[in-house]
């Protein structure tokens, strides 16, 4: 048999058996997702070390070659992997937080017309804290003027020393309370603890978290067994991954008015507090029905550059962002750097305002 010949005849062997390997690949696959399942029923991780050591183990005790153990322990840690991302993304659409169709929003309605989640642009403005009547009054004539509907009425503060301005408690909510029923806006607070909640529930139209406590699960399971509106900020460390199941650990106790906000990573860049992640927009937007908000304050940590990261936001897709807006920034009791003052948040509105998207609109 000529040299030619041969090769063909070889290379026709090896066409099956490829077909061979591929639906053993498929049927390995689907007893896989199978067993996925009962990991979920019985609450366990897909990730099973100690399972795959011994399955490596029966592979290369019956491996006569001519692979050698390490060639056949690579292959098959390839299928493992393979595995688990296929597990993980079927439990995903198994969650309540993931985006199940395309038109599938979620919008979330307040009682003074407020509504994020559809195609309005909205904005969630107002000081880091309350600090007093006077300063929230300044801020709620100018944000009301301005359309804006829902304002920061901070009492409690998370802040890095404990030697720092911690917020004025109960007393700040009543404030902000008293500001927002006289400018008709609705009022959003940080919840830092569960104890708080029902006291809070007195004074505020939706519940703050913030990326401190993002995976707080005792807390965000409080805020899944009451019924108003939840904002959850993501984590500077957290992937979008941890994000979206933080989120999930709020839906899954029946609260399904969740509202997520972007507000920077932590990475070596040193010229500015955090760094705006603009791709959590459009991922969030892909992989969840919740309205995704940008935070242009804390990301960046500098009012100089808030006006350029509110335009980015603009287009990126979002739902809405959020800024800190202080009557006299340099003396504010917190941010006191990156908090804008009332003109410079009219600037803003200005120029977002001037941004037509017209068939531009962002797909998501
Ligand atoms: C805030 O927005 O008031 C805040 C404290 O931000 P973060 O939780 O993102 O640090
Ligand atoms: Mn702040």
């Amino acid at each position: 048999m000529s040299s030619t010949n041969r090769l063909k005849e070889l290379r026709d062997q090896i066409d099956p058996i490829n077909l061979e390997i591929l639906e053993l690949l498929n049927k390995r696959a689907e007893i896989a997702l199978e067993i996925g399942k009962v990991q979920q029923e019985m609450g366990t991780r897909f990730y099973d070390p100690q399972r795959e050591a011994e399955m490596l183990n029966a592979l290369q005790y019956a491996n006569e070659g001519p692979f050698s153990n390490e060639t056949i322990s690579k292959l098959f840690n390839e299928v493992f992997r393979a595995t688990l991302n296929l597990e993980e993304q079927d439990a995903r659409q198994t969650i309540l937080v993931q985006r199940k169709s395309p038109d599938q929003h979620t919008i979330i309605e307040f009682s003074n017309g407020l509504r994020l989640g559809n195609d309005s642009f909205e904005l969630i403005a107002g000081p880091c804290a309350v600090e007093s009547y006077e300063q929230m009054d300044e801020v709620a004539a100018v944000l009301a003027a301005r359309g804006v509907k829902m304002i920061r009425g901070m009492g409690y503060k998370p802040r890095t020393s404990p030697y720092d301005f911690q917020g004025m408690g109960e007393e700040g909510l009543k404030i902000a309370r008293r500001v927002a029923n006289k400018y008709g806006l609705v009022v959003i607070s940080e919840v830092l603890d569960l104890s708080l909640i029902p006291m809070m529930d007195e004074y505020v139209d939706a519940f703050w978290v913030g990326a401190r406590n993002m995976q707080n699960s005792f807390l965000l399971r409080a805020l899944g067994k009451q019924s108003k509106p939840v904002l959850l900020k993501r984590s500077f460390g957290a992937t979008l991954k941890e994000y979206i199941y933080a989120a999930e650990y709020i839906m899954s106790g029946g609260n399904h008015q969740v509202i997520l906000m972007e507000r920077g990573i932590r990475t070596f860049s040193e010229w500015t507090r955090n760094t705006l992640d603009i791709s959590a927009v459009p991922l969030l937007k892909q992989e969840t029905h919740l309205p995704v908000i940008v935070d242009i304050s804390h990301s960046a940590g500098r009012r100089d550059i808030a006006n350029p990261l509110g335009r980015v936001a603009r287009v990126s897709g979002a739902d809405g962002l959020m800024v800190e807006v202080h009557p006299n920034p340099d003396v504010a009791m917190s941010d006191a750097k990156q908090q804008l003052n009332l003109d410079q948040f009219n600037q803003l509105m200005d120029d977002i305002e001037s941004i037509t998207l017209g068939d531009k609109q962002p797909a998501v």
